[in-house]
């Protein structure tokens, strides 16, 4: 999509770091498959797991897996260019109704991809095609669905402003009733957010599609045409009551009244959870399936640093391990708040370097003596050659050719990238 600030923010910081001369960037690697992570652990010091939520959570619904109900994960990856979600191929032709399941920003993406006009699209660096895909799109109305009211809905409000002022689409006034009273006293956020709810857009005469939030609905059941079983045709809801609507923490049980939408394609957009990799239990860490989260002391520590090898013993059999971003907090917060998460787990490997290997009680001699002399990475491409493993890692030049090419493709299109749908596409400009 169009690049905010903050992810532009975050390319260059990125690049300006990947310039460093103690910084190595191996990509094309996967930890747990081809590269054991004990192998990874022996030769590093501290390792920190931050690679993100990778799995949707689901519905729990009979024939959730059947055509036309897509994951919103699944959606974004492939207009994106994720090369994982490259053959999604949506079918958007099969109704005008889609109904998107969640209120939080990914559902926000999603409402927006489906309802912008394809010429704004094509400035982006949306991938060229799902655009094909796109302009193809029957999609006329998105219902994007919560099973709790405004007071509790995850979005934000830069999300929601963005979609309210989308040419040629109408947005479903929200009735009265779903709003607390009193708007004023709210926390500001809360209240600025309410507001421009409230207020909605105004009606745009030549519009030819809509959106709205539906809330207080809880979905119960996926319905399938009689003469067509691959043919969606409705989703059932419950109606649900909040157990403290003025709250914003606010539990919600469903009522026995339902609700039963038409609609020819759905998506689920109930959040993200992280994966365990292969071999994290080998090394101490433990992966909280129910949570999607690693277990770690609050700042980051999954496992700390060995004890203070003595001067002359050996060096910690292991790298220390440190999470951070979704996969230690869970997949919530925008990326200020990831970056937060970060400068926070950074303190900590820096705060444990500091207490181990420069302890003032220590001489300075000894303290040569025990920092341990780790090989990085040229200690896993030794042992992985006598291991017979097939490694084929990237490094930042070879990303640096892929990212040319990209821009190249999508500035003759006058778009600002064409990303790579496929990890051999990538492979074969990167210069390996
Ligand atoms: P999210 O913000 O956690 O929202 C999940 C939504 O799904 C909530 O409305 C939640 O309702 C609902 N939900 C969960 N379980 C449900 C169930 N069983 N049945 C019905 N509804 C259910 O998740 P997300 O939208 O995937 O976003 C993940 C994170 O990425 C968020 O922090 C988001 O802000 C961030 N993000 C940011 C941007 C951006 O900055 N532009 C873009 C995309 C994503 P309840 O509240 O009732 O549980």
């Amino acid at each position: 999509m169009t690049l905010s600030d903050a992810h532009q923010n975050c390319q260059d910081t990125f690049q300006d770091v990947a310039a460093s001369p103690n910084y190595t960037f191996i990509g094309n690697v996967h930890l747990g498959q081809e590269l054991p992570l004990p192998l990874l652990a022996k030769h590093y010091d501290a390792i920190v797991f931050a690679y993100g939520a990778s799995k949707d959570r689901k519905l729990g619904l009979t024939g959730e897996d059947k055509p036309h109900i897509y994951s919103a994960r699944a959606f974004v990856g492939w207009y994106n260019g994720l090369p994982e979600y490259r053959d999604l191929d949506p079918d958007l032709k099969a109704g005008e109704t889609a109904i998107v399941v969640g209120q939080g920003n990914v559902a926000l993406d999603v409402a927006r991809t489906l309802l912008s006009k394809v010429d704004d699209l094509r400035k982006t660096d949306i991938t060229e095609y799902a655009l094909e895909t796109l302009s193809q799109s029957k999609i006329r109305h998105v219902h994007v669905i919560g099973r709790r009211g405004p007071m509790q809905a995850a979005f934000t409000i830069k999300e929601v402003r963005e979609l309210l002022h989308l040419d040629d689409v109408n947005f479903t006034p929200i009735p009265s009733e779903f709003f607390p009273q009193d708007l004023k006293s709210l926390p500001r956020p809360r209240r600025r957010l309410l507001e421009l709810l409230q207020k909605g857009s105004p009606v745009k005469e030549k519009a030819t599609k809509s959106w709205s939030l539906d809330f207080l609905l809880a979905p119960k059941s996926i319905e399938w045409s009689t003469e067509n079983p691959d043919r969606l045709e409705s989703v059932t809801f419950s109606k649900t009551e909040l157990e403290d609507p003025d709250s914003s923490e606010s539990k919600v049980s469903a009522t026995k009244e339902t609700v039963t939408l038409p609609t020819s394609t759905l998506f689920r957009s109930i959040g993200y959870k992280a994966e365990a990799i292969p071999g994290m239990d080998e090394l101490g860490a433990n992966f909280d399936e129910r949570k999607g989260t690693i277990q770690h002391d609050g700042a980051g520590r999954i496992v700390p640093l060995e004890t203070v090898p003595q001067p002359g013993s050996s060096t910690p059999k292991n790298a220390s391990l440190y999470c951070s971003g979704w996969v230690k907090r869970g997949p919530t917060g925008v990326i200020a708040s990831t970056m937060t998460d970060a400068f926070q787990t950074a303190e900590a490997i820096v705060d444990d370097w500091k207490k181990t290997f420069h302890n003032s009680d220590i001489s300075e001699a000894a303290q040569e003596n025990l920092a341990p002399k780790r090989l990085g990475w040229q200690g896993v491409l030794r042992d992985a050659k006598s291991m017979n493993l097939d490694l084929q890692p990237v490094h930042w030049e070879n990303w640096q050719n892929i990212d040319r090419e990209e821009k190249r493709v999508g500035q003759a299109r006058g778009k600002p990238r064409e990303k790579f749908g496929s990890v051999n596409e990538m492979l074969q400009v990167s210069g390996k």
